[in-house]
């Protein structure tokens, strides 16, 4: 599924054609994905100049000029389609510019969503109230983490998921996260030293900007917003590496099932 990089990746490709353009036309082709469709979603939207775009954990925002916000999720399998040579019956939304480009959400699963939101109460809408801080940027620090895994004995792994911690983390990239931390994925969030969440904090920073740098990663037929497809050039050290010797000592990588995913790690590097 389209994680966090994917997601920005996203974001960046589409600013690419929408920032600063005109919505001439918005078109949903059916009434929902996940949920409905907003009711005044085409009127909202058409004549609407897109004033920036941003992202907040997997959801994708495209600001207007009415101060309303366009807030998308990709789901399972979704992904925006520039200039497709047709409109097939997985493409949900399609919009056009003024410069005539269009640009079309397919998403074959339909766990997506699109919602409206006033830009102004973006903070306060329900899914973003309880968020936790974005992982990359300067809001995460050790010192958000120490407090806020203070005392929880749920596994670290676990913890890390959780979006009130953390916006947006994904299951491989904490998998990595923690590889590279040096902390075994089981080990109860309020137990981990202090000196093991300085060295996570970074950890998470660079798994995560190294994957945008690479374009995003987890779906084999993901495809950037401009209809390149995806890569595998993103190369983990535990994530779906079951049995494969550790990059740093050769140990062969260890599957846990944990909270109903999975999480690999290797059992002598992280303790
Ligand atoms: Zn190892």
């Amino acid at each position: 599924m389209p994680e966090l990089p994917e997601v920005e990746t996203t974001v960046r490709g589409l600013a690419r054609y929408l920032d600063g353009a005109r919505l001439v036309r918005v078109e949903p082709r059916r009434a929902d994905l996940r949920r409905p469709f907003p009711v005044d979603l085409v009127q909202a939207l058409t004549g609407a100049t897109v004033s920036g775009l941003g992202r907040r954990a997997k959801y994708g925002l495209i600001h207007t000029d009415r101060g309303q916000t366009m807030v998308f999720h990709l789901g399972m399998s979704g992904r925006w389609r520039i200039d497709p040579e047709d409109i097939g019956k997985h493409d949900h939304l399609v919009l056009e510019t003024g410069s005539g480009h269009i640009l079309s959400l397919n998403d074959p699963r339909r766990f997506g969503s699109v919602d409206l939101v006033e830009e102004a109460a973006l903070a306060r809408w329900p899914a973003f109230a309880a968020m936790g801080p974005e992982p990359v940027g300067e809001e995460l620090t050790d010192s958000h983490l120490k407090s806020a895994l203070a005392g929880r004995s749920a596994a670290i792994k676990l913890m890390l998921l959780d979006q009130r911690i953390v916006a947006g983390l994904g299951n491989i990239y904490v998998c990595e996260a923690l590889f590279r931390a040096g902390i075994d994925p089981r080990k109860a969030a309020g137990k981990v030293s202090g000196a093991a969440l300085a060295k996570l904090v970074p950890a998470i920073k660079a798994v995560i900007a190294e994957a945008i740098a690479a374009g995003g990663s987890t779906l084999r037929d993901y495809a950037q917003p401009d209809g390149q497809l995806g890569y595998f050039s993103k190369q983990f050290d535990v994530y779906d590496r079951t049995g494969e010797p550790c990059s740093r000592c050769s140990t062969p990588i260890a599957r846990l099932p944990q909270g109903g995913r999975s999480t690999w790690y290797c059992a002598k590097c992280q303790k």
